[in-house]
């Protein structure tokens, strides 16, 4: 039986870029000893007190279906986490809680593209941005930002791709990279939106995981609530990512069509779910910061590790959960080196290859081990990496 050309072609038939990360998992299962630092997820698992009150408000009797947009209490509490971050009025009818960032991601593509009409997103990117463009029925359309712009989007690459573009799809803090954008890039972002008529996606999930500057919402900038749908999620500032819980913000018209496709695709998120969203978001900054301090540690500690070597290039890593390192003065792809790596020493990292073109010769190093371990593994890494680099100069 045939199917849809939608669902065969999701990741355009080649290799969605994580053979490496599958090869560890492989190992594992076969019993070596690997270090993963492959994905973006805590090493911590959701908190005790945020599973009580699941576990309460399951027994009390919320395992029914829930309201379909969110329940009123998470809805409020999400509007007032973005009223006060942002100083955009924002209200219950601003919010849609959906099952993950992920699914707000489609939702809002489905939402503004129409069958076969251009959603932009930029490179390097998360790995499911591509294919959710194309889930959407969009057609998706891949924008570089450059490694000797520190990976900050430039609006005039942006423009280039932008003719038959109805959507821009952003990241910041970003996955991969570790970038966080600066005002200069948000606003002249902004402006070729106001331009160029674009929608913009701002996804916004590692918002709680800034560690230089400041995180801005564009939704913030004059004349953006208006166009802009933010993607948020309790999955990284919460540890909660199996609860599958996430949220879009945006102008009431379009909350409500969204309101009515999840009638049609999901039907709401488990109320003992939202339930325990809640109290997690009321207990306030304090509870994202101690969420995210592991990483701010592990960062700083990355960062002085690796001043002490001149083989590999730290981005700056201004963000998110993300080391990314510049390996290309070992002569390899980010492919080869990871597949190295792994070989030669069992640790398991993202060739940069698998976020796009513009990150090759670059690998992704997920901070979520312990401090040790990080800090022995990115020492046998960098050693590595100054080995190849002389083997090279030597030949
Ligand atoms: N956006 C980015 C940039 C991500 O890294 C992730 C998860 N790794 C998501 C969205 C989706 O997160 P979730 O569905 O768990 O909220």
């Amino acid at each position: 039986m045939k199917l849809s050309h939608r669902i065969t072609h999701l990741t355009e038939g080649g290799t969605d870029g994580w053979d490496v990360f599958y090869r560890a998992r492989q190992m594992i299962a076969e019993g070596h000893a690997v270090t993963e630092l492959t994905i973006g997820e805590h090493d911590i698992p959701t908190s005790p007190d945020i599973l009580e009150q699941m576990y309460a408000s399951a027994t009390g009797g919320h395992t029914g279906y829930a309201m379909i947009p969110g329940t009123d209490l998470l809805r409020d509490t999400v509007a007032a986490r973005v009223q006060w971050r942002t100083g955009v009025k924002t209200t219950r009818h601003n919010v849609l809680i959906t099952p993950g960032g992920q699914a707000a991601l489609f939702a809002a593509h489905v939402a503004l593209c129409a069958p076969g009409d251009v959603g932009l997103f930029l490179e390097p990117y998360y790995a499911t941005y591509p294919g959710t463009i194309r889930a959407a029925g969009a057609v998706a359309k891949a924008v570089e930002t450059r490694a000797e712009d520190a990976f900050q989007p430039r609006a005039d690459l942006i423009e280039a791709q932008a003719d038959g573009a109805v959507s821009l799809l952003i990241n910041t803090p970003n996955n991969p990279t570790g970038v966080v954008y600066s005002a200069e890039t948000l606003s002249a972002i902004a402006d070729l939106c106001h331009r160029r008529d674009l929608w913009l996606i701002s996804d916004e999930v590692y918002d709680s995981q800034v560690w230089e500057g400041i995180h801005l919402s564009p939704r913030a900038l004059p004349g953006m609530a208006e166009r802009t749908l933010v993607v948020g999620s309790m999955s990284k500032s919460h540890a909660m990512t199996g609860s599958r819980c996430g949220w879009i913000i945006g102008p009431e018209e379009v909350i409500d069509h969204l309101i009515t496709l999840a009638t049609h695709t999901n039907y709401g998120v488990p109320g003992f779910i939202q339930d325990a969203a809640s109290y997690a978001l009321s207990a306030g900054q304090a509870l994202e910061d101690e969420v995210a301090a592991p990483f701010r540690r592990r960062r700083e500690m990355a960062m002085q590790l690796l001043a002490r070597q001149n083989t590999i290039g730290l981005i700056p890593a201004q963000g998110a959960m993300y080391l990314m390192l510049d390996i290309r003065a070992t002569g390899l792809s980010g492919v080869e080196f990871a597949n190295a790596l792994l070989d030669a020493h069992s640790i398991a990292v993202m060739p940069g290859e698998s976020f796009g073109a513009s990150a090759a010769g670059h690998i992704r190093v997920a901070m979520t081990v312990d401090d040790e371990r990080l800090a022995t593994s990115l020492q046998i890494l960098s050693d590595f990496a100054a080995q190849l680099s002389r083997d090279r100069g030597a030949a």
